[in-house]
């Protein structure tokens, strides 16, 4: 079960990123900043995942020389280029990682212009209330 306000929480941050010039983020960024620890923010965003806020992939990292693996799975086993060799694919080298998808991104991106503009009315109302003071 996802906690409610963790998962506000990883919201908020997700809502920031989306706005910052980062695409892909690793669970570890949103559990040192929010200090989450990893079971619980991996387990929400994978739900977060499953609502279509984000993206979820996995990233193939060799243990030798800690280079990304593009060459897919054979028989558990995954070719390294810079090693040249075949490694076995285990829970070690084989690493989550998050992106926002388009539709929440676009959708946090329209926000922040709502926003903007409720700041303006607010001092469009001050000028007004202001003017108002005035003429009396
Ligand atoms: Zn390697």
């Amino acid at each position: 079960m996802v906690d409610f306000w963790m998962t506000q929480n990883v919201i908020q941050w997700i809502n920031e990123f989306s706005v910052s010039a980062y695409r892909k983020f690793y669970p570890s960024a949103p559990a040192k900043d929010l200090g989450i620890d990893m079971k619980n923010i991996f387990e929400c965003l994978v739900y977060l995942a499953d609502q279509n806020m984000l993206e979820l992939e996995y990233e193939k990292r060799c243990p030798e020389c800690a280079s990304k693996m593009y060459e897919d799975e054979v028989e558990g086993f995954v070719y390294c280029e810079s090693c040249d060799d075949d490694i076995e694919l285990t829970s070690d080298v084989v690493f989550p990682i998050f992106s926002v998808s388009e539709n929440y991104r676009n959708e946090v991106k329209k926000n922040k212009q709502v926003q903007k503009n409720n700041l303006l009315l607010s001092f469009a109302r001050k000028k007004l209330q202001q003017s108002l003071c005035d003429s009396f």
